[in-house]
């Protein structure tokens, strides 16, 4: 059966550089079945309500700035699944949530960067997925509980975010720099909670893990993991599959749910 996979997608910089984070990526998917497609919930698309994005061939959205042209010339072209998009948005509306698909959405970067390495060929159909960041973790473990059912279908359910993303402490350390203390309490108190399967602990995370709001200013880049978490249904057990940190804030971390 397919497990699911919280990533962490980290700066654009990973397509140029040579980060122990880049390097995961790019071998993750020899750890796994071969997808038939992948629905992906990414910290870079923020609706009111659920939504899934319809378009049968995507088109790229550079949603940043100030960073190398290279970066703004980077092609990712993964057919959609409008068929898919459907399905997802049927199964959503399923469990009880007013969802929309929208037929134009692209890929934004937390889509194509974290994608373009594990999936370079382009050739497995791509179907992206909102978070909702004013409804919290319960939430979106629902919304991936909803589509528990397509691991059995060969379909690979992702969660795109940064395990920890304070941008504004970022620039004040090298980029070798070892992870700040408050990302150390934090990264280790979500880690026992998702290895533990204590989701009660998960879903309070704002209010009792270390360090939650210095490491979140807002959340929308570590709510991909509850999607990841819900999808992976009743009984999953969490594995930590990569670490590393850049600029000692940003904890590139991976896990699994299988
Ligand atoms: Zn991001």
């Amino acid at each position: 059966m397919m497990p699911t996979l919280f990533i962490s997608h980290g700066s654009p910089m990973i397509m140029l550089q040579d980060l122990p984070s880049r390097q995961f990526l790019e071998h993750v998917a020899e750890t796994l079945p071969r997808p038939k497609a992948i629905v992906i919930a990414t910290a870079h698309w923020l609706t009111r309500g659920p939504a899934v994005g319809g378009a049968a061939n995507p088109k790229m959205i550079y949603d940043f700035g100030g960073f190398p042209k290279p970066l703004f010339e980077m092609q990712y072209p993964a057919p959609g699944n409008p068929a898919l998009a459907e399905r997802v948005a049927e199964m959503i509306a399923a469990s009880g949530m007013q969802v929309g698909i929208d037929p134009n959405r692209g890929f934004d970067h937390g889509v194509w960067v974290p994608l373009k390495l594990m999936y370079p060929n382009a050739d497995i159909p791509v179907v992206p997925l909102a978070i909702q960041p004013h409804f919290g973790p319960a939430h979106h473990v629902a919304v991936g509980r909803a589509l528990a059912s397509l691991r059995n279908e060969d379909v690979l359910v992702l969660g795109s975010g940064t395990f920890t993303h304070d941008l504004s402490r970022f620039w004040q350390f090298p980029a070798d720099a070892e992870s700040q203390p408050d990302v150390v309490a934090f990264s280790n108190w979500m880690d026992e909670a998702l290895t533990s399967g204590d989701t009660s602990s998960l879903l309070a995370y704002r209010t009792q893990a270390p360090g939650a709001e210095s490491n979140h200013p807002t959340d929308e880049h570590l709510l991909p993991i509850y999607v990841a978490l819900g999808a992976a249904g009743d009984g999953a057990q969490a594995r930590r599959v990569h670490t590393s940190v850049d600029h000692g804030i940003c904890r590139m971390d991976a896990y699994e749910f299988a």
